[in-house]
């Protein structure tokens, strides 16, 4: 799956190790384990996806993780990106909506012996401001628009990756914050299920 990564243009080494370190069948339901290192989104629990590992990796790849960094993700899912971020970066601040999935990314989490990855029950279109400002925010769902909130809560300098566009289809928007300024640059076109949300879409 990795070397399928690199060979589609997936640069980040340090990204493609700790993509090839983690083990992504634990991630999915026990019959679809054969699938889980094809290239493709899955279903998980809930009517929820796991993302598809390229756009996983050029997501993560666009916003430049370091291991100084405090990262915001919006979307825990099965908490499979959430790890990939946390062997990245410092601390990890992700935000699930549902706390079946939550509670069970918490526990997968837990078995990888995992201690700079907090959770959140709640909105994460609104981000986390107990912990904000962050240098890199990842929401893995759509918006209609950039959530103000996760505007706010981004550092200077600072990276944020969305997916914006409508209900089925979106592009995926890097967002940086430099000395004061906002540029914003849309990556590829993208299909996300929606952020449900006060910042996001209705229910
Ligand atoms: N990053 C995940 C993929 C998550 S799919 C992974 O690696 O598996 C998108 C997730 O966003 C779903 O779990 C969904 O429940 C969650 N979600 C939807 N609206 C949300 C909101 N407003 N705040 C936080 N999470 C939300």
């Amino acid at each position: 799956m990795v070397r399928d990564l690199a060979e589609r243009g997936i640069k980040d080494r340090r990204l493609l190790e700790v993509m090839s370190a983690i083990p992504r069948h634990l991630f999915v339901p026990r019959p679809l384990w054969h699938l889980a290192y094809a290239d493709q989104p899955l279903p998980i629990a809930e009517g929820q996806t796991i993302s598809q590992p390229y756009i996983v990796a050029l997501m993560v790849e666009a916003l430049q993780v370091g291991p100084e960094h405090r990262v915001l993700e919006v979307g825990t899912g099965s908490g499979y990106q959430a790890l990939i971020l946390a062997s990245l970066a410092a601390e990890v601040y992700t935000v699930e909506r549902l706390a079946g999935l939550l509670e069970e990314a918490e526990r997968r989490l837990a078995e990888f012996g995992r201690k700079n990855v907090h959770f959140r029950l709640g909105d994460g279109t609104q981000g986390w401001a107990e912990h904000a400002p962050y240098d890199r925010i990842i929401a893995s769902g759509s918006v209609p628009e950039i959530p103000g909130s996760l505007i706010a809560q981004l550092a200077d300098p600072g990276r944020l990756v969305i997916p914006v566009g409508d209900r089925h289809l979106q592009e995926l928007v890097l967002l940086r914050r430099v000395g004061g300024e906002l540029l914003r640059q849309e990556l590829v076109p993208c299909s996300f299920l929606p952020l449900i949300g006060e910042e996001g879409w209705k229910e």
